[in-house]
């Protein structure tokens, strides 16, 4: 039986340090970190996500405010409130809630938002900053899996690591991250030849692909770390992983459960970066 990684719980740890320091940075300075969160439209997903973050930034004492745009909002419009955030001094970090309508170029939308104010760290700025392992924000998926990985206490230096997915806001920096500490990293996608005689090799793999159930006991290393980024949603409603957590977790030493897993620590990884905003902004506080 695996140990489960209780990402509730890691992420309640990280919140409540975030939460610490804003009250002491408050007590010192009578100012509080300010997000800004931007939805365009009306996907019902999308509605969620905002609702947690929003949530999040009550928990942790922050102010945060919503724009909430309609489905028919155009590029420049969206462009022109982004460009008004930017130069807000009361705001701090700046969120398009994603995917935004088909109407409006998400590339464009992330390159205007203010590098400083990238708590998401999508900009090209900030992409960059995380390949030459200098920056100020990580991308809060995979840095919430890196604190996931900490929590199990297992040193990453030298281990395999396997991502699979290479996506630009989950598999590529997530390599980049493990690179940073010394694993042995490989990237796998959907041209992988024998994906499964790769994966039994990794002391530590992490699956992103968006595929319920994929990743079966056969495909995995006994004694491995698994981290299980997917979220599906199943016909019956339910919510599931890319793992498929039954078969696996009598295998592995430790795994993410879907939910309750990684999900959390990407909303407290953005709490963090927007402290981490906050604090760069007022260099008072440095
Ligand atoms: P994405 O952009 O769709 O990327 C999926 C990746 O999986 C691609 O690189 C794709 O390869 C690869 N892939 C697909 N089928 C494969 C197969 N059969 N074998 C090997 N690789 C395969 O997805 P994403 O944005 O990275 O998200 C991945 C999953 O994580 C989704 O379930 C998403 O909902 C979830 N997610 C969760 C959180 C969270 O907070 N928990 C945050 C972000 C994403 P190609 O590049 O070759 O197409």
């Amino acid at each position: 039986m695996a140990n489960i990684i209780d990402g509730k719980q890691v992420s309640a740890n990280v919140k409540e340090q975030v939460r610490q320091e804003t009250e002491i940075l408050f007590e010192k300075y009578g100012k509080r970190p300010a997000l800004a969160v931007v939805i365009v439209g009306n996907n019902p997903a999308s509605r969620v996500y905002v609702n947690n973050k929003k949530k999040a930034c009550e928990t942790v004492g922050f102010q945060s405010f919503e724009y909430a745009l309609p489905e028919d909002t155009s590029q420049e419009e969206l462009l022109e409130l982004v460009q008004t955030l930017n130069e807000d001094k009361n705001i701090n970090g700046i969120l398009v809630q994603l995917p935004v309508p088909k109407q409006i170029d998400d590339k464009a939308i992330i390159n205007a938002i203010s590098s400083e104010k990238d708590v998401d760290a999508f900009h090209p700025e900030n992409v960059g900053k995380i390949m030459i392992g200098d920056y100020a924000f990580l991308p809060c998926t995979p840095a919430g899996v890196m604190e996931l990985i900490h929590a199990t206490g297992i040193e990453i230096a030298g281990k395999k690591c396997v991502v699979i997915g290479r996506s630009n806001i989950v598999g590529k920096p997530m390599a980049m991250l493990l690179l940073h500490e010394s694993g042995t990293v490989t990237i796998c996608h959907s041209r992988t030849q024998d994906l499964p005689s790769v994966t039994r090799e990794a002391d530590i793999l992490i699956v992103a692909i968006g595929k319920a159930n994929f990743v079966t006991a056969d495909m995995v290393k006994t004694g491995a770390v698994v981290i299980d980024v997917g979220m599906n949603r199943l016909e019956n409603g339910k919510l599931c992983g890319d793992v498929n957590f039954a078969e696996v977790e009598s295998k592995v030493s430790w795994i993410t459960p879907v939910p309750g897993g990684v999900g959390p620590m990407t909303i407290a990884m953005l709490m963090k970066n927007t402290l981490t905003a906050f604090k760069k902004q007022n260099l008072f506080f440095e």
